[in-house]
């Protein structure tokens, strides 16, 4: 792939894109190919998502990817019923954080999930998926 005057991958991601332009564009390039990546520090091993093109504990900026896999374990939820500008065609949706054990996820859970079978503490899996606008993003879903 070619180099880009402006690489505005990030577009493609969430219902609404706020960043289109970031260091960490290979973010999206990824999520089209199914995997979900974070970036981990190489100089103190702190892992980040979503990814940070810097660390803030060491400052070095010596990243590499990695995938998030395996499940974590649903820390937080709440079901929204109204939504900022964009979203409301989403609505209503579950936004929640999956604690993966030394870096946690924000996001949505999906939507095939009834609202009495999420329960604190269940095991979850991130997987990529695509709206129905074709954007990108990446839900929740039982382990
Ligand atoms: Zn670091």
């Amino acid at each position: 792939m070619g180099k880009r005057e402006v690489d505005d991958r990030f577009k493609k991601f969430g219902t609404v894109s706020f960043t289109s332009i970031t260091k960490t564009n290979d973010f999206v390039s990824q999520l089209e190919q199914g995997r979900i990546m974070g970036t981990k520090c190489t100089k103190c091993g702190l892992q980040f998502f979503p990814p940070r093109a810097d660390c803030y504990q060491c400052l070095s900026s010596d990243m590499e990817w990695f995938e998030v896999s395996g499940t974590g374990k649903l820390m937080a939820f709440s079901k929204l019923k109204y939504g900022p500008v964009g979203f409301e065609e989403d609505l209503p949706y579950c936004i929640a954080v999956v604690d993966y054990d030394g870096f946690k996820v924000f996001g949505r859970i999906d939507k095939e999930i009834e609202d009495h079978e999420i329960k604190i503490g269940m095991k979850m899996k991130t997987v990529a998926n695509t709206l129905p606008n074709d954007q990108l993003n990446y839900v929740f879903q039982k382990a």
